[in-house]
């Protein structure tokens, strides 16, 4: 396996590898690799014949009061699990490698203005900016995301097709914990009590996806959803919304594919989930 730091060096063995006819894949993630990126790695190492792995915390996707810093790291566990994973490629940049003095973004409208946009107003300019600069840098056939960030799937999507990206964008299903939490990078930053209060985003995502149905109304499930979270001293809610699974627009009646989706505080640590109702479960 292959580590690199640069740009120049990523592009020279990537074209090595594209002059032998070998097809790309694409991992972008921000590290501390838990299965939800190991689904990723193993969905692309069945798809490609190479498999590139981005390790690499965008700072321009943190707002200003939020946990960049703190945002926990550990490049030799990442490194072993990659290794395990059969990747061909570790792209491990600094961020004065990715960014100098960068002055041109990738700023996403619509889409970005309600669910994690609205308490995240910058959040998906850095997410879009960084992504289209490591489609551009590694050039894939295929790059893969997760559902767990549902909005963030919509977004890239939808970047690919207005930038005229020449990649396929792989949607991969959310990996939990045994009982059912997301997981997360961020759930290290959950205490005992926390991680147990942390069930209840799970937990509202079932009772959604017991109650929801064709031609239902959207309130009648977010209440159902919002009252689960509510029974939970240390959860506050962020948003719950159900939205047009493309559009991400709100919906009031469940009539075409939607996106369920949350925010939730437990304590201090922000955490999502959503389900999509109406639409092909993404491949396995
Ligand atoms: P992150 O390192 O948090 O930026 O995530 C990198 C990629 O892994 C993103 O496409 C995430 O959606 C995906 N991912 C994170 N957690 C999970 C999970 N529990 N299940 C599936 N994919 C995940």
């Amino acid at each position: 396996m292959e580590i690199t730091t640069t740009v120049s060096e990523t592009r020279s063995l990537i074209r090595q590898w594209k002059k032998e006819g070998m097809t790309i894949g694409l991992v972008p993630t921000m590290g501390f690799l838990h299965e939800g990126h190991a689904s990723l790695i193993k969905k692309c190492r069945e798809e490609n014949d190479k498999v590139v792995v981005s390790v690499f915390v965008n700072p321009t996707q943190f707002g200003e009061n939020e946990d960049l810093e703190a945002y926990p790291r550990d490049f030799h566990r990442d490194m072993a699990l990659c290794e395990e994973m059969d990747a061909d490629l570790v792209f491990h940049p600094e961020p004065e490698e990715m960014y100098q003095d960068a002055c041109t973004f990738i700023n996403i409208t619509d889409l970005s203005d309600n669910l994690c946009g609205k308490t995240r107003p910058t959040h998906f300019k850095g997410v879009c900016t960084v992504v289209g600069k490591l489609f551009n840098i590694v050039t894939p056939d295929n790059a893969y995301f997760g559902q767990k960030d549902a909005q963030q799937l919509a977004i890239i999507k939808k970047m690919v097709m207005d930038l005229n990206f020449d990649v396929r964008i792989v949607g991969c299903p959310i990996i939990r914990e045994e009982d059912g939490l997301a997981k997360s990078s961020r759930n290290t930053y959950l205490n005992e009590r926390e991680r147990t209060a942390a069930l209840c985003l799970s937990k509202a995502v079932k009772r959604g996806q017991e109650v929801i149905a064709k031609g239902c109304n959207s309130n009648d499930v977010l209440q159902e959803m919002n009252e689960i979270i509510e029974k939970e001293p240390l959860a506050k809610v962020d948003y719950i919304s159900i939205v047009d699974a493309l559009t991400l627009q709100p919906v009031e009646y469940v009539e075409r594919p939607v996106l369920a989706a949350m925010a939730v505080y437990i304590g201090r640590t922000r955490l999502i989930d959503n389900f999509i109702y109406g639409e092909e479960p993404a491949e396995q």
